[in-house]
């Protein structure tokens, strides 16, 4: 009698235990895509509870990347779905756990492609989380720390996230804009500041969306001349308005004419097939290629290995992202010079997104579309 009194005493704390667990479980509303089809719908799901260390942020603003399309798309392998993507997040925190000093209820806050990361491994400790081997993405990922569960990004309606992965967005940053800082800027921001492009460095952006056009604003803010390379007409206009001094459409070969060893800096954002050896032979010695544009896969250029001796004395390297103290750096510095993407609002509906990635596909999009989520009913 008194063993099956403690048997039943044991299930009663245990799912007691269990309803308090789910319980401090955060309710979250999104858009998620259910295949690759691209088709966004209405999706509920759940997400891990605010802990000491965590904040929630209740999200405003969330961006549209061209990874977000490569990974619906499954470019780059195969994905899990339901997927909820987006990694360019802006928003207000709403909720701080007992131990965070970094934020307070009403602050602003962003969150980009990373939501943890070992926190010990040598990348870690020199500030570069992205390439920890433990790193948590935003989405797409499974979280090391809450049971691996899969985590689900910033087409919703409020995020989790350990303090020391939110960026402080200062009170007077134009919101509205801020959440492509958190991807598109910092990509670019990090290794033009790792080359140290100074003032009247002759430099090239190849892909002129939503990483070029940040690109070319933080090039032209230090002073170097910006050659803009796509590979439409559209945007023209738009390369001089934001400062470059020439426009390349790589479909005119006229306009490629004269630029073989001329520059000691070009930043490729192509997120499709092309010849890398046609930037690498526009560097002059010491010049710099560097690749950040992720085409799929099975699309993906090379470089023949003997180009790297025929145009040697120039280096090519990839960057990804930026680690978290570089992201604070880049985003109170764009806030503070007024840089900022150019951004298309719509609404939080699924429809709308669909058709946003459609445009994107299909290069209709000046610059980046962000999904306004805090009007989502
Ligand atoms: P966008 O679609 O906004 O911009 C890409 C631009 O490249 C468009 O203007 C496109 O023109 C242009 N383009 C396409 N083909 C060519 C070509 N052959 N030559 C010159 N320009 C071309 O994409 P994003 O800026 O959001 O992202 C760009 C890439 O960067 C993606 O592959 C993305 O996954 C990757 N990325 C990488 C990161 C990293 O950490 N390394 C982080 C974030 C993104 P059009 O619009 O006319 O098609």
């Amino acid at each position: 009698m008194k063993r099956i009194l403690s048997i039943t005493l044991f299930i009663v704390i245990a799912l007691f235990s269990k309803t308090i667990a789910q319980e401090t479980r955060i309710s979250t509303k999104g858009f998620a895509v259910f295949s690759g089809d691209g088709q966004f719908k209405p999706y509920e799901f759940t997400r891990h509870g605010v802990g000491d260390n965590d904040i929630e942020i209740k999200i405003l603003y969330a961006g549209i990347c061209h990874s977000d399309l490569h990974h619906v798309r499954q470019d780059w392998g195969k994905e899990e779905f339901p997927m909820v993507p987006g990694h360019e997040i802006a928003g207000r925190v709403v909720k701080i756990g007992k131990n965070v000093t970094k934020f307070k209820v009403g602050d602003m806050a962003g969150v980009g492609c990373m939501v943890n990361s070992c926190g010990e491994c040598e990348f870690c400790k020199e500030d570069k989380e992205q390439y920890c081997k433990g790193v948590v993405m935003t989405y797409h990922g499974h979280d090391q720390f809450h049971n691996n569960e899969r985590t689900q990004g910033g087409y919703s309606n409020n995020i989790v996230v350990t303090q020391n992965f939110a960026i402080k967005v200062p009170a007077n940053a134009k919101i509205e804009k801020v959440a492509p800082l958190l991807c598109a800027g910092i990509t670019t921001y990090s290794p033009i500041r790792a080359v140290g492009v100074k003032k009247g460095d002759k430099v090239g952006v190849a892909g002129f969306g939503g990483l070029g056009h940040m690109a070319v604003q933080y090039l032209v803010a230090l002073g170097a001349e910006v050659i803009v390379f796509d590979i439409t007409e559209d945007k023209r206009a738009d390369a001089k308005r934001l400062g470059a001094v020439r426009y390349v459409n790589v479909n005119i070969p006229e306009d490629l004419k004269e630029l073989n060893n001329t520059m000691s800096f070009i930043i490729s954002t192509i997120p499709a097939n092309y010849d890398p050896s046609t930037y690498m032979k526009m560097l002059k010695l010491d010049g710099q290629l560097c690749i950040v544009g992720l085409p799929a896969t099975a699309n993906a250029p090379s470089i023949r290995i003997d180009q790297f001796v025929w145009q040697g004395g120039r280096k090519v390297f990839g960057s990804q992202i930026g680690g978290i103290k570089e992201t604070q750096e880049m985003l109170d510095y764009s806030v503070a010079n007024n840089i900022y993407p150019e951004v298309e609002v719509i609404k939080p509906d699924g429809a709308a997104i669909t058709t946003a990635y459609q445009k994107v596909l299909d290069g209709k999009v000046k610059f980046r579309y962000v999904i306004d989520m805090s009007t989502l009913k």
